[in-house]
């Protein structure tokens, strides 16, 4: 039986590399049945929203999704794809792999991190009350002179019910992978109420792995110092949503950019596998971007499928060709105008042919 996956092409750069990462997925030899669905800036003349209900349909039902990246236009327009979607099939848990793969040029060697970030709510949440409304001005009013009369406001929500969950599932994912140290990353110096909360649930639910998983915490300035400078020490990180997204582009750069960071979302009911980064419109129909996050995002993909040895193969065959430096994308070779890189597919080819 093929497993049924909804596959999202996306918008910009997201249809030639999620083309590319199928080709990839499918010469692994397991079947796949890929239920294509629309999203995206694309298809909002077409459907009047750029998420239309057949993509939730779809993902409900195969439980399962590869999802090329999408654009969100910056200060107008809809709000982003990707975080509707994260919070209607409440993804709750976005885990990025981040490890050093030999022949990418980094300073950095001995990276091996996940980041595990909190998806649902802290200032991601979409409350927020814009300069002059009426919410504004009354949370001004209450904040007795500690917030500028001409300010707009976000409101940062973090919850107990989010933090353990997210805690507990960083510590589950440490355990069933092998991992030996979970890291709560916030800044309960400064944010004594809500960081506080996340750091005070999270040892409630360390103490529940003491013994078999190491538990410590670190202040996000901090953290971001010690990942530049020794991030070998570091295993799995736990954050609240923004810190999370901050710190994931920072470990994607630590192990060689965002052209080789794949991502997943997950929830109880539902896996939605994507790259780290976006859409990037400027090389759009140019066969010129780096296809590793996506193909990486169908090795952890056929992973959660149960096809760990098709993984292994892919990931392996990913590694040789970046090992290699031969066929490689403009991003992996010594200068950006290096005339040898190749491009989207001919990377894949030279990748499909390792396996
Ligand atoms: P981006 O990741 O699209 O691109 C930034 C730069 O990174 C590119 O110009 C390129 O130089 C490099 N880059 C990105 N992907 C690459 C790849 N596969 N290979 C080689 N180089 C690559 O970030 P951006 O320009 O800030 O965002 C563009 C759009 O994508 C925005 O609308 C943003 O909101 C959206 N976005 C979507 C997602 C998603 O769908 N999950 C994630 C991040 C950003």
């Amino acid at each position: 039986m093929p497993h049924r996956v909804t596959l999202i092409p996306g918008d910009g750069t997201g249809p030639e590399l999620v083309a590319q990462a199928c080709r990839a997925i499918e010469a692994t030899g397991v079947s796949i049945e890929w239920e294509t669905v629309e999203a995206g800036a694309d298809v909002v003349d077409k459907y009047g929203t750029p998420l239309p209900d057949g993509v939730i349909e779809s993902i409900e039902r195969t439980r399962v999704a590869l999802k090329g990246p999408v654009t969100t236009p910056i200060g107008t327009g809809f709000r982003s794809v990707n975080v509707a979607l994260r919070q209607r099939l409440n993804l709750y848990a976005c885990v990025r792999p981040c490890k050093y793969y030999p022949g990418i040029r980094s300073f950095y060697r001995d990276v091996d991190l996940v980041v595990v970030r909190e998806n649902t709510e802290d200032l991601y949440a979409g409350v927020e009350f814009d300069l002059g409304s009426g919410e504004a001005r009354r949370i001004i009013a209450m904040s007795e002179g500690k917030i500028r009369p001409d300010s707009a406001i976000s409101i940062k929500p973090i919850s107990e019910t989010a933090s353990r969950r997210i805690v507990k599932f960083a510590f589950d994912f440490a355990v069933e992978n092998g991992r030996r140290k979970v890291t709560a990353v916030a800044k309960a110096n400064i944010m004594k109420f809500t960081d506080g909360l996340f750091f005070r649930v999270a040892r409630e639910v360390a103490a529940d792995y003491a013994g078999k998983v190491e538990y410590e915490e670190r202040l996000i300035d901090n953290m971001c110092m010690q990942l530049v400078q020794k991030p070998e020490l570091y295993d799995v990180l736990v954050l609240p949503n923004l810190y999370g997204d901050i710190v994931s582009d920072l470990a994607a750069g630590l192990v060689g950019g965002l052209g080789v960071a794949p991502g997943a979302n997950i929830g109880d009911s539902a896996v939605v596998f994507e790259a780290i980064h976006g859409s990037a419109p400027k090389y759009k129909g140019l066969n010129k971007v780096n296809p590793t996050a996506l193909i990486l995002c169908g090795v952890l993909m056929l992973r959660h499928l149960g096809a760990t040895d098709a993984a292994q193969r892919l990931e392996s065959a990913t590694a040789a060709v970046i090992a290699e430096g031969k066929h490689v994308t403009y991003d992996l070779k010594p200068t950006r105008d290096d005339p040898t890189a190749v491009g989207t597919r001919e990377m894949t080819d030279a990748i499909i042919a390792r396996l």
